[in-house]
């Protein structure tokens, strides 16, 4: 013998996954017969009407039409879509939010969510979830930064007045290591008693929340329902807003000046889109939320008319008509806010991607994209609940079971 024995490392095989029809994230078209190649957790060639190469496992998905795995900009994997996700969540120790979390990571990944963007953990919990193999890619905000006694503020979040100590807690966030800032700039309805006609944070604190959050690299989104709270965060120079209400006291309001704003800066408007209709009739919205629902959606329709980005961020965790694959059924609702099919699809593939700054990596189906895909039963361009009828899901080209 001379020398160590050799080794063989076989190649793992490639993967070619066939279909009936694609949507690659981007063109408003629908190409047919698609053969996609994975190579590990990569796309290496996206073509149609081709035969698969010898070399490859092929998937033969019958009937299906790829897409890209789908990105919810802001779910909430702590609470459980329960009747009572708060007081559910206080009464689970540490163990029991972990697990209730990864089951609902689960969910969403199952329905071909590949991707979710954690906008409020309790105490940083999401951190250790991110880097799973049988979890969608996750993004960590861990508590929202907000004011003492303010929404959310037993996510463990809520920080003393004043630009110091504001400051004080997106350092600690970013040494943490979160994906991105989120702070709550107005009440909310999950926390009684935080008046979410009202700003939270001063326009100095908001400021100062943004400039500390950017200088460490990390991009901000502010909760904000308040047209005063909008402002703030909007002055403050944040990149996104969720909610985006502008809520009154006895009603919504339509100021179009700061419309404009959002609109010329490019801040990522997130619609709270995605109701499932099943549960929905069963529990209903807070009667507050539903008589304003019909000015909320104008003033979603007046934005993305006037050139807004905006994406489908569904609050998913926070009621029984938002489990965590709710997001198929934002799809049509941003229809009904006046987008044409492939609009409502790009933003929850491609623009949502690049909202949560993974538009290299995520939400097309292109060479060099990470192999998140969903292949459903039919035409969802055509057939919207076609989205619901799943018939695989790649993350990171591995085939979730
Ligand atoms: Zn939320």
């Amino acid at each position: 013998m001379n020398g160590a024995p050799v080794l063989v490392h076989e190649r793992p095989r490639r993967t070619a996954l066939v279909g009936a029809a694609m949507f690659d994230g981007v063109t408003g078209a629908v190409h047919p017969s698609p053969l996609i190649i994975l190579d590990g957790s990569r796309i290496v060639a996206v073509e149609t009407g081709t035969t698969p190469p010898d070399d490859c496992e092929v998937h033969d998905l019958d009937g299906a039409t790829l897409l890209p795995g789908l990105v919810d900009t802001h779910v909430h994997l702590a609470f459980d879509a329960s009747d009572a996700p708060v007081a559910r969540l206080a009464e689970r120790d540490d163990d029991a939010v972990v697990a209730s979390m990864i089951e609902a990571a689960r969910t969403a990944l199952r329905a071909g969510i590949t991707t979710v963007r954690d906008l409020g953990d309790r105490d940083h919990l999401s951190l250790q979830l991110r880097g799973r193999p049988d979890l969608p890619t996750i993004l960590s905000a861990g508590p929202p930064i907000t004011t003492l006694g303010g929404h959310c503020h037993y996510l463990g979040g809520a920080v003393p007045d004043g630009v110091k100590s504001v400051t004080a807690a997106v350092r600690d966030h970013a040494e943490r290591g979160v994906d991105v800032i989120k702070i709550m700039a107005s009440g909310g309805v999950l926390t009684p008693g935080t008046h979410q006609e009202l700003a939270r944070f001063t326009a100095e604190e908001t400021k100062a929340i943004v400039a500390e959050a950017h200088r460490r690299g990390l991009p901000v989104t502010a909760h904000a329902h308040a047209t005063a709270g909008v402002a703030n965060a909007v002055a403050a120079g944040v990149d996104g807003l969720e909610h985006v209400t502008f809520w009154t006291a006895d009603g919504i309001e339509t100021p179009i000046e700061l419309m404009q704003q959002i609109v010329d800066r490019g801040i990522v408007v997130g619609a709270t889109a995605g109701l499932d209709p099943v549960k929905l009739a069963i529990s209903g919205p807070p009667p507050e939320l539903a008589t304003r629902v019909p000015a909320i959606m104008a003033n979603l329709r007046r934005m993305m008319e006037m050139g807004a980005i905006v994406v489908a961020g569904t609050d998913a965790g926070i009621g029984p008509p938002k489990p965590h694959d709710v997001l198929r059924h934002a799809f049509p609702m941003m229809q009904a806010a006046g987008l044409s099919p492939y609009d409502a699809l790009r933003t929850i593939t491609s623009v949502a991607a690049t909202a949560c700054g993974l538009g290299a990596a995520k939400g097309r189906l292109a060479v060099g994209y990470d192999a998140d895909i969903l292949a459903v039963d039919g035409d969802p361009l055509t057939d919207p609940a076609a989205l619901l009828r799943v018939q695989a899901v790649y993350a990171r080209g591995a085939r979730v079971r």
